[in-house]
């Protein structure tokens, strides 16, 4: 058992002890899925997986917004970069993820005006730097992102050139999809920590209630997720599902109230479309009828036929289907450096952290 990676050896260990003892009393398969991409990161990162029991898989989930954003909307987005005036304002990572129509990146190449921001605050900057045009924000991510980028909306007003592309989705909504679909069977579920201090706990009352499986809200060090999956197991042997909180330093059972209220001030649900998982009934969210003229989608009227990137099975490794160097393009004709889906491209990206992490590990070229 190496254990080299860990800052406290002892604990880490412990825990791997007791996931072991706890897998040799389930007789079958188990299969976890970390809904999260910093938890996928941290698993591929620390070498978890190698250090999980025979019968224990661990997969990753929808958990990583780039990855989940459809091509139809990096089509609306290349459509607007397109546009005379317009200025796209993105987080990295949506820049190298291909669309029907090439990626963000080529666009720029091409001349179009596309700018990455660190922040959702960034835009405040731009807008006021860029007068006379059109600053178009991309806006996709979790419930985590989604009050920041309502914040920026109130304070957009001033500005006056500022619009929003929105694709925000929740990730509950998600997850009860997942479970419902038919060709997904899953033990357990590691819970985002990030979403669930927005959200508390209660929002997933569900995945034990109606699944009958655990859920564990887990923070992202190697060891909370090694804590989680033992928390897993145990409530596997003793057939007690229930969700818990195991990050409790930063999530409260109520979640963040205040950033909710934000984020309801400006956006309502409604269904949103995820790669792999397709339309779900109340995933997404849209900008409220007060706030509807801030709408970049009203300014496309180009209408794209969507082409998905050819031979890319990101679909399925959403939904923990498919280990990416099961995809056959994996490391061959996909890399991060020449990427064929967005969940190479992403840095929370499963296929991106097997490939940096865990080719070389599992002896894969
Ligand atoms: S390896 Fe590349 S092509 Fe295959 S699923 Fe991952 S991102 Fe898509």
């Amino acid at each position: 058992m190496n254990m080299d990676g860990f800052q406290d050896q002892t604990i880490a260990r412990d825990l791997v002890q007791r996931i072991h003892f706890w897998a040799r009393r389930i007789p079958r398969k188990v299969t976890i899925m970390e809904v999260c991409g910093t938890h996928t990161n941290s698993i591929s990162g620390a070498g978890l997986r190698g250090l999980m029991p025979e019968n224990v898989r661990l997969v990753s989930g929808p958990g990583c917004p780039v990855c989940v954003t459809p091509t139809s909307f990096l089509d609306m987005a290349i459509s607007l970069a397109r546009m005379p005036g317009v200025t796209i304002a993105t987080f990295g990572d949506l820049v190298r993820v291909p669309s029907s129509k090439g990626s963000l990146e080529e666009a720029m190449a091409d001349g179009c005006d596309v700018r990455v921001i660190y922040s959702p605050r960034d835009l405040l900057a731009l807008g006021k730097e860029l007068r006379g045009r059109r600053v178009v924000f991309l806006a996709i991510g979790f419930e985590t992102t989604a009050p920041g980028v309502a914040a920026t909306i109130l304070e957009s007003e001033k500005v006056g050139n500022i619009l929003f592309l929105v694709g925000h989705k929740l990730i509950p909504p998600a997850i009860e999809a997942l479970l419902s679909a038919e060709e997904v069977n899953l033990d357990g579920l590691i819970l985002p920590g990030h979403v669930s201090a927005i959200i508390g706990q209660e929002p997933y009352g569900f995945v034990s209630e109606r699944f009958g499986i655990p859920g564990v809200i887990a923070g992202f060090t190697p060891l909370d997720v090694l804590a989680a999956i033992a928390e897993i197991l145990q409530q596997l042997v003793f057939g007690s599902p229930k969700v818990v909180n195991n990050y409790g330093r930063v999530v409260r059972p109520e979640g963040n109230p205040r950033a909710r209220e934000v984020m309801a001030s400006v956006f309502e649900p409604c269904d949103g479309v995820w790669r792999g998982l397709g339309e779900i009934r109340g995933s997404g969210l849209r900008l409220r009828p007060p706030w509807r003229d801030l709408d970049a989608s009203r300014l496309v009227t180009e209408v794209v036929e969507t082409v998905e990137p050819k031979g890319c099975r990101c679909g399925d490794v959403l939904k923990g289907l498919l280990d990416p160097p099961e995809c056959p393009l994996f490391g061959l004709h996909c890399t991060p450096e020449g990427p064929r889906g967005p969940c190479m491209v992403s840095s929370e990206g499963a296929c991106g952290a097997w490939y940096r992490n865990e080719r070389i590990r599992g002896g894969l070229k």
